[in-house]
């Protein structure tokens, strides 16, 4: 927008008693508001979807889905207890028995191609619904998390029929039912991971979304049902970690696939300690990103950027360490401070908004007592005075520099829009302190050097390494971590195998 069509704002005041941020040019100038109009068609309650159909939950309760962008609450959400639990899982196991695992793949195929069309045709309407339930910018749900579900489902219909060439030289069977529970921060994409190759291989699923975003799971089930699916491959439970536990510790699953916390998958993986099940967890990121001197800086400050800021940094892979080469040190943060001035944060609902709303409230406070520890512990802050609205869950971008591997905004996973800045002068120094963390997701490395990227990408204990770009997905990709980022894969042909049971071809 040309400044004379631009208006002033006034200065911004301090919210919550803090100090102001150093004012600055980004906030002089307001837009006019561009909000997503679309109409979510939400309900004012949504059930159990189990065996095909919308059932109450045994116990008749139900728990508030708030919008984190203003506090209000949005739709009423089912409380599933054991009893349903248990009723979702004999509807898996009838349809595993009776139906879908007997079902040619190409049959298989054409009901997951149905699913990724009616969610295209529906697609504004289920952005919007995921931008309300969980805060993250329209533009995000728009152009990133409801196409790349969509692009999920069509990958998947292809491989539904050409499952010999999964494991080739194997018989390829599905393992049977499947136990998924799923995070809030991805909650129609983890849907995706989690459901596309389970049902392209034969499986059939009870799954349970977030307790904070449940909404768009349960209406995913609205296009289930139009799909025509038949009742009981697909059952949504939902409700918070107590519904989670009873999901996972059922006898009648084959599988369990986890995405969320490393502590959660932690008790998850004792509770399964001694059984047959199979086991994938998708757990927690301390990535690094690494830019050298010969790096492209503006395109990598892009990258860093995008790779942390995106979805509020509430992103598994989020490039929440950037390791950056001495020389170009004092260039980047430079670089860095010009480009998140003028960062919009705000109304996820308006089109211009680049930081939406932290997705609960007390994820806001975890985010806010992390940065307190890297003040205290010595780190230098840097804060944009951009504005917070008054109601809602909000966070500013915040960088770190003076960082060192001790504290704790170094090590732990903030899961917010807070990046931790760290310095290097060789490249085994930079090795030593990428992978000197828990955790091994993800990676990102910036240089001209080809060589210097192959070097990289086999020293990085980081199931994805990204090389001058960041945070860009594909369903072919798999997608996993090492150490406290759990095991397993995610997405191409590596994700198929973690839903199939292999055996001798004939
Ligand atoms: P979380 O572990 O608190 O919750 C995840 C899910 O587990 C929720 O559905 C929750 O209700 C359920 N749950 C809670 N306690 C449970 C229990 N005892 N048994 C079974 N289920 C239980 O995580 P979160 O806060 O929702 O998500 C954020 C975390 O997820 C972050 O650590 C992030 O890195 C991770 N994550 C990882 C990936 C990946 O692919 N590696 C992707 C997205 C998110």
């Amino acid at each position: 927008m040309p400044p004379s069509a631009a208006k002033k704002s006034p200065r911004v005041p301090a919210r919550s008693g803090r100090p102001a941020p150093e004012l600055i040019f980004g906030d002089l100038w307001t837009f006019d508001p561009a909000p997503e109009t679309a109409d979510p068609k939400l309900k004012p309650r949504y059930d159990l979807f189990i065996d095909g159909r919308f059932v109450a939950p045994k116990s008749g309760r139900y728990f508030d889905s708030i919008n984190p962008a203003n506090e209000q609450k949005l739709a009423e959400i089912a409380l599933a207890g054991r009893e349903d639990v248990d009723a979702a899982y004999a509807a898996a196991q009838r349809a595993f028995d009776t139906t879908w695992s007997r079902m040619p793949g190409r049959e298989r195929a054409k009901y997951l191609f149905r699913i990724a069309r009616l969610l295209q045709d529906r697609a504004r309407e289920f952005a919007v619904a995921e931008t309300l339930d969980g805060g993250k910018p329209i533009k995000e749900s728009r152009d990133f998390d409801v196409p790349m579900t969509a692009a999920h489902f069509f990958y998947h219909a292809g491989w539904a029929d050409k499952l010999e060439y999964v494991a080739p030289g194997r018989r390829v069977a599905p393992l049977g039912v499947v136990g998924q529970v799923i995070p809030w921060n991805f909650p129609l994409l983890m849907l995706a991971w989690k459901l596309a190759p389970a049902l392209a291989l034969g499986n059939t699923v009870v799954l349970k979304p977030a307790e904070t975003t449940s909404i768009t799971c349960l209406k995913f089930a609205e296009i289930l049902q139009e799909a025509g699916l038949p009742p009981g491959v697909v059952n949504f439970v939902s409700g918070a970690g107590d519904t989670g536990a009873a999901v996972v510790t059922h006898p009648t699953p084959a599988k369990i696939a986890f995405t969320g916390s490393t502590e959660v998958g932690k008790l998850i993986l004792r509770a399964l300690a001694g059984t047959e099940k199979k086991l994938t967890l998708e757990l927690g990121g301390k990535a690094a990103n690494i830019v050298f001197d010969d790096a492209p800086l503006d395109q990598a400050v892009e990258g860093i950027v995008n790779g942390i800021f995106f979805n509020q940094g509430h992103v598994c892979c989020a490039g929440s360490r950037l390791l950056v080469h001495e020389p170009v040190a004092d260039a980047v943060l430079a670089k860095l401070k010009q480009r998140i001035r003028v960062l919009r944060v705000g109304d996820p609902m308006d089109k211009n908004t680049d930081i939406g709303a932290i997705n609960s409230q007390a994820q806001l406070r975890k985010i806010e007592e992390l940065v307190a520890s890297g003040e205290k512990e010595g780190a230098e802050m840097f804060q944009p005075a951009c504005r917070l609205p008054a109601k809602g869950y909000y966070f500013r971008p915040t960088l770190f520099s003076g960082v060192t591997m001790s504290h704790r905004i170094a090590r732990e996973e903030i899961f917010g829009p807070v990046l931790s800045i760290l310095t290097f002068r060789t490249v085994e120094e930079a090795v030593e302190k990428a992978n000197n963390t828990a955790f091994g997701l993800s990676a990102g490395v910036w240089t001209d050097k080809g060589s210097r990227i192959l070097k990289l990408s086999t020293e990085l204990k980081a199931g994805v390494v990204w090389a001058n770009t960041y945070n860009k997905f594909d369903p072919t990709s798999p997608f996993g971590g090492y150490k406290e980022s759990g095991f397993g894969r995610e997405g191409g042909r590596q994700g198929l195998l973690e839903y199939a049971r292999l055996g001798r071809a004939d």
